[in-house]
């Protein structure tokens, strides 16, 4: 019999019948792109742009968010990057616009700020739709709790393409996906159809799950206590999104723990993306699933 190939190198399905699980990373700053090496990776599944426009003048700039959009975009040498929009209120402040503190975590965050304050959006919808051309760019919304959202930023889209469109600026319309970590929206992901992807964010999921601050060491227990709620929930998210045929990930902190990265595998969840510090262990461990699953499928 031919020797069979080392367990490391067979493109083994990581859990039974499914493909190889994607490994993508998130970025917080540019500084991040330093941090690991495109070619070991399937891509970037977390832009967090609000920490890289720290100003009302840079958050409005258009060129500004363009000129970071390509630089990531040309570092990850056509590789899939995910640019999720603004996510402000919460920790996450903009002098003037998102004042942040406890109260806005159930306010004014994510995509309701932006669509409260368009200008603010469409300045960087004009900017992620030029992106478009460089590279295969898509789009995630913060904090959707409701499909008339992801229509409403759809149609700010299709606005500023018709604009740009008009001024004669090459343009592509990058798809529009949409962050699963409101419980409502995961309990009734089938209502999102629209969506073209979902990304779960398993921080804020856990903290509105467990009605218990990410960032309160108090409470902390009760989100890690919380992990059965999340599991029944994220099982149940993982197939909603199949019967829809819409491609999902996770890029909470918990995908790129142990425990949480096999729990995630077994729910038939096919792409994560972590911190790039925690790419060579999700690697390592992801290896070793794929070389179990290989194993017993032979
Ligand atoms: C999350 O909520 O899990 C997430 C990935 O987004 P952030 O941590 O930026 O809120
Ligand atoms: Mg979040």
């Amino acid at each position: 019999a031919p020797a069979r190939p080392a367990p490391a190198e067979r493109q083994a399905p990581a859990s039974g019948g499914g493909a190889r699980v994607k490994l993508c990373v998130n970025l917080n700053t540019l500084a991040d792109l330093d941090a690991f090496d495109p070619e070991r990776v399937d891509g970037v599944g977390l832009v967090r742009t609000e920490f890289m426009f720290l100003s009302p003048a840079e958050a409005l700039n258009e060129e500004r968010h363009f000129a970071v959009y390509r630089r990531i975009v040309a570092s990850l040498g056509g590789r899939p990057v995910a640019i999720r929009m603004l996510d402000l209120g919460g920790d996450k402040t903009l002098p003037g616009i998102a004042e942040g503190g406890p109260a806005s975590l159930l306010g004014e965050r994510g995509v309701r700020l932006l669509l409260a304050h368009p200008e603010l959006a469409r300045v960087q919808a004009r900017a992620l739709l030029r992106a478009g051309v460089l590279g295969p760019v898509s789009v995630l919304l913060p904090m959707v709790t409701l499909p008339d959202e992801l229509t409403a930023m759809e149609r700010l889209f299709a606005e500023e393409e018709t604009r740009l469109a008009r001024l004669g600026i090459p343009v592509r319309r990058p798809p529009l996906g949409i962050m699963v970590e409101v419980p409502s929206t995961a309990l009734t992901l089938d209502l999102f159809g629209e969506a073209s992807f979902f990304s779960v964010g398993t921080n804020d999921l856990m903290q509105y799950l467990s009605a218990a601050a990410r960032d309160n060491p108090a409470v902390a227990h009760l989100n890690a206590r919380s992990e059965v709620a999340l599991f029944r929930l994220l099982d149940q998210v993982s197939a909603a999104a199949r019967l829809l045929g819409k491609p999902v990930s996770v890029c909470g902190d918990i995908a790129g723990q142990p425990r949480g990265l096999a729990r995630l595998v077994a729910a038939g969840f096919h792409e994560v993306s972590v911190t790039p510090g925690r790419l060579g262990a999700v690697q390592a461990q992801l290896r070793e699933v794929a070389a179990v699953a290989g194993l017993t499928e032979s």
